[in-house]
Order: C-alpha cells, then sequence, then structure tokens
C-alpha cells in the first residue's frame, strides 16, 4: 500500500529555527519527508552561478552537522522538480507539501505554476506560508509598514524536530537512486573558496551574536560606504538571508533587544531600517516581477544606449583604468560581497560612465554575489541605473568616491597589486604619473595598469544632461505616478492590479 505521507520543501530557507512551514509539516503529525533539490533550471538562469549552488550546499551540511537525527528526513537531489514530486506522486500518497514563498526570478516563477498545475491535478494541496514579511498578491502597499512590523514582533517559529516522523526508508532509497546528486556535482559543490565567508546556520548565529554582542556595529554609519571597512563593520549577514539561515525577524528581534541598553543606539537603528528595506525591495520584485527584464518606468525604453562590448568586457574584468571601479570588481568575483554604496558605484559607472543599458550587467553582477537575492537586485540596479524615474539620479564620480571612501586606499592596495607600491595620490589616480614618475617608481600606465577607457567628466555630463532632461518628460512623470502608486505607502490607488496573484 502507498504510504500517505506530507513532503517539507526547502528552497531559500536552509535552517532549523524560526521555520514556520517546517514547525507546520512536524506538527502535523503524518510521516514528513523533506526535500532540496539542486534544479535543472538554475543552470540556464544566466543571473545564476555555481557559488550559489555551492552556499545552498554548504547549508545543507551546516544543517546536517547540527542536527543529524533531524536531517536523516531530509533528502538532497538533483533534476527537475516537477519529475521528482511526480515520481514522489507515483510511489506515496502526498497529502500536503509545505514551503516558504519563493520571490525569485521568471523561471522559478513558471516552475511553480507548472507544480501547481501538477498538485491540483493529483489534489494535493501546497501550503506555501510567506517568507520575511513579502505578502503574495498585493495590489499596493496599504498597510504594508503595519504588517511588516507586526510579523516582526510575532513569536519565533520553533519546530518540534524531536517530533518528526520519518517515511519509509524504501521511499527514499528509491529517489535517491533515481535523482541523487551525482559524484561530480557532489565534486563541485564542495568547494568552499576560503575567500568566501562562512556559510550556513551555525556561522549566521555566530555572526549575528558577535555583530551585535561586542558592538561591531559602532560604526555602522561611518564605515557602511567604505569599501574596506564596511567589511568587518557592516553586518555581512546579507549570504544568510539569501540562502535562509536566518531569518530577517530572528535579527530584528534580537536587535530590538540590544537596542535597549545600547551605547550606540544611532547606529544600531541604522541597521535595523535596512532590515525593513530588505523585505521592502522584495516586496516590489514580487509585485512587479517583469523588472529582471523591463524597466519599472518603460518610458525610459525608448533611452538610446548602443552596446559596446569591449567596455562592458573592460567593466567586468576590473580594467577600466579607474583603480575604485577595478578594485570592487575584483573584489567582489573573488570574496562574493561588496558594500552597498561600491555595488551602486559599479552600477552607475556600467550605466551612466559608459552609458551602458542596465540588462548588460545585472547577470554579471548577480553570479558573483553570494547574497544574490532577485527581489532586491533588480529593483536595486535599476534604481542606480537611473531609469526608475522616481529615484534621484546618482551619477557618482570614480575619482571622489575613491578619495573619499577609500582615503588611505587600503581597498584600492589589496585588490589592485600592481598599484600598491606608488605613492597614496597615483593609487587614486594613475594617471596623473608623468613619464618621470612612472619610470621612477618602474611603473609604466598601458603596461601595467590599464589606461582610461572613458574620459568621466565627458560622459558624465553627458549622462546627466540626457537623464535629467528625459526625466522632466511627461512620459516618464506620467509613469512615475503609477509607479509611486502601486508602490509606496504615501500614494494609494486601490484599483490598481497587480500582475503576479498566483495561488497553489
Ligand atoms: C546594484 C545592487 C545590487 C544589490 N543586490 C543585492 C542582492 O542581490 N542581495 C542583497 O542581499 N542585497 C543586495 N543589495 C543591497 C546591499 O548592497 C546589500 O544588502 C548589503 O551590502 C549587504 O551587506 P550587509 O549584510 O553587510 O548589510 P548591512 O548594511 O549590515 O545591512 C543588513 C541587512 O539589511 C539588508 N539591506 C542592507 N542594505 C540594503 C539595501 N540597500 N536594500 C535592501 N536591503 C538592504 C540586507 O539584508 C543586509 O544583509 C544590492 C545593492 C545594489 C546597489
Amino acid at each position: 500500500m502507498k504510504e500517505a505521507l506530507n513532503l517539507i520543501w526547502f528552497k531559500r530557507d536552509l535552517r532549523w529555527q524560526d521555520h514556520a512551514p517546517l514547525k507546520l509539516a512536524i506538527a502535523d503529525g503524518l510521516p514528513l519527508l523533506g526535500l532540496f533539490i539542486f534544479e535543472d533550471f538554475n543552470s540556464q538562469d544566466p543571473s545564476w552561478s555555481l557559488r550559489h549552488w555551492q552556499a545552498q550546499y554548504h547549508s545543507l551540511v551546516d544543517m546536517q552537522a547540527t542536527n543529524k537525527e533531524a536531517f536523516n528526513g531530509i533528502l538532497v537531489l538533483e533534476g527537475d522538480s516537477h519529475e521528482i514530486f511526480s515520481e514522489i506522486a507515483e510511489h506515496c500518497v502526498i497529502k500536503g507539501i509545505y514551503s516558504y514563498q519563493e520571490t525569485g526570478e521568471d523561471l522559478s516563477y513558471q516552475r511553480d505554476k507548472k507544480l501547481t498545475k501538477l498538485f491540483t491535478e493529483k489534489g494535493i494541496l501546497w501550503k506555501e506560508l510567506e517568507q520575511n514579511a513579502v505578502q503574495r498578491g498585493r495590489r499596493n502597499r496599504a498597510a504594508w509598514d503595519e504588517n511588516w512590523r507586526n510579523f516582526m514582533s510575532q513569536d519565533l517559529d520553533k519546530p518540534n524536530l524531536p517530533a518528526w516522523q520519518y517515511c519509509r526508508p524504501s521511499v527514499k532509497s528509491h529517489l535517491k537512486s533515481k535523482f541523487g546528486i551525482s559524484t561530480l556535482l557532489q565534486k563541485r559543490l564542495k568547494n568552499w573558496p576560503t575567500n568566501f565567508q562562512k556559510i550556513g546556520e551555525s556561522a549566521a548565529q555566530f555572526r549575528l551574536e558577535d555583530y551585535l554582542t561586542h558592538k561591531i556595529y559602532r560604526n555602522y554609519g561611518a564605515h557602511i560606504g567604505m569599501p574596506h571597512e564596511s567589511r568587518s563593520n557592516c553586518s555581512r549577514l546579507s549570504p544568510f538571508f539569501a540562502w535562509g539561515n536566518l531569518s530577517i525577524r530572528q535579527v530584528y528581534q534580537r536587535s530590538i533587544r540590544e537596542l535597549e541598553n545600547s551605547p550606540f543606539p544611532r547606529d544600531l537603528r541604522a541597521f535595523i531600517s535596512r532590515l525593513h528595506w530588505h523585505s521592502h525591495f522584495v516586496q516590489k520584485f514580487e509585485m512587479e516581477e517583469s523588472m529582471e527584464f523591463e524597466n519599472l518606468n518603460p518610458a525610459f525604453d525608448s533611452l538610446q544606449k548602443e552596446t559596446k562590448p569591449a567596455l562592458v568586457q573592460a567593466w567586468q574584468n576590473g580594467q577600466t583604468g579607474y583603480p575604485l571601479i577595478d578594485a570592487c570588481m575584483r573584489a567582489v568575483k573573488e570574496t562574493g560581497y561588496l558594500n552597498f554604496r561600491m555595488r551602486a558605484v559599479l552600477v552607475s559607472f556600467l550605466c551612466h560612465q559608459l552609458w551602458q543599458n542596465w540588462q548588460e550587467g545585472a547577470s554579471f553582477l548577480a553570479q558573483q554575489f553570494l547574497d544574490y537575492i532577485p527581489g532586491i537586485h533588480y529593483p536595486q540596479f535599476q534604481m542606480q541605473s537611473g531609469c526608475t524615474g522616481i529615484n534621484t539620479i546618482r551619477i557618482y564620480n570614480p575619482v571622489k568616491q575613491s578619495l573619499e571612501k577609500d582615503p588611505e586606499a587600503k581597498f584600492i592596495s589589496e585588490w589592485l597589486p600592481e598599484l600598491r607600491e606608488l605613492p597614496l595620490a597615483f593609487k587614486h589616480q594613475p594617471w596623473m604619473m608623468t613619464a618621470m614618475e612612472q619610470s621612477f617608481y618602474n611603473f609604466e600606465l598601458g603596461r601595467d595598469y590599464p589606461h582610461r577607457i572613458v574620459d568621466i567628466y565627458e560622459s558624465g555630463a553627458y549622462a546627466r544632461d540626457v537623464l535629467w532632461a528625459f526625466r522632466k518628460s511627461a512620459w516618464v512623470r506620467n509613469e512615475n505616478q503609477k509607479i509611486l502608486v502601486k508602490h509606496t505607502t504615501a500614494i494609494r490607488d486601490p484599483q490598481q492590479r497587480s500582475k503576479k496573484i498566483m495561488q497553489p
């Protein structure tokens, strides 16, 4: 006789604590099979890269290490989720599937639609729960902030792990024989470069406690914009959020407790406000998933930008001739991390100074980020590229940013060894060296480090003129109104329709 069971499907929620679907699934009392799938569709996703799978793999390894017993209930598979669920449905009676909702790229949305159809046909209930107060089916932001605060204040969802009822071993061994991860993939996943920060729930808990207990946040406000200092004074929690090693609620509640006696309340409040931003941006993407491909403000579709592959290549390779830009690019490729301001500076350089469409760089940077979250990445990318119409246009001057945010060129020296031996002023602007100075330092511009690929004063002025003129057009302003009504709490129109209303 087929076994009746429930499934708990782990995706970007790789933790034991504060896990609502896991709590509900265990409480239901039926045999429960946990699933994690390295999904085929990811390899077709231009924003996905091996490091994202590695982060998931190491998060799973950590879950196994911290609770071997409970991890016995989880199967780690590789393949197409539709095929895997169909196979399980062949051999078992699936009563329910528990998971968090995923605000992902179009490919994951298409997968979910396909699965919804399958589950409906088979009479399976898919119970998807909200993650981090991001709500599905919203048409505007009415009362969204209140909902966020309520969600964050509720008790954490503690799954009763010892009560987990395992399903029959035969089901697991059958699935493993068909969809178990190949030795080849496992070998690739095991690798975790030493330059990457540790991942997994244990590392996440450790970093959170360390950050708050030792008041590492004390310089948050002063250092958040600085590429070198931010690496230790920002929380570095973003990869843990990306793979769900921590929930926003866990961090919010712990930080609010810390705030009661904090000697640095200003810095801590600034940090806490970012937790709200996190959900805010993901909510925006949830309601406007076309942002992965299209301008939020369609009026910007008519902005003329000619793709110049050589410029994009130089940007991607960290060979633009602007030390701060190149250091940022090389750092993010090596470590998967960059602070907010420097991400914005990189995007501004691509879209303003090199005058390229944001689509030319969005996937590439997503691949580099260990904390890649589509819901933050695409809205931020569009915002920094200056084509939303509703946000201030910020055209960063990479030299000014370099002098202000990396005044001792610590960051530049770390990531551009070819400039390390130069005097400070030339680390920021190597093109200022005379031929005699170059020979004195045994350095040759064009040989040891590239010439600048654009004149930022000319290109910046051009971008400024075009973008500001464009913003004033009636078309842009008209579209702005629609965006504000839908995505802000200030202006509301209940008649607005969300494009993405998807229920199982
Ligand atoms: C072009 C661009 C792309 C980005 N892509 C991503 C991405 O894929 N994933 C991602 O997590 N963040 C992204 N960000 C936002 C931000 O840069 C990172 O969240 C932050 O740098 C992570 O470092 P931290 O954890 O030390 O942040 P902290 O400053 O310590 O902040 C704590 C948390 O608040 C949230 N947060 C902080 N800043 C922002 C922000 N500006 N918008 C939304 N949430 C924020 C993050 O969850 C972060 O972990 C992007 C920013 C830009 C400009």
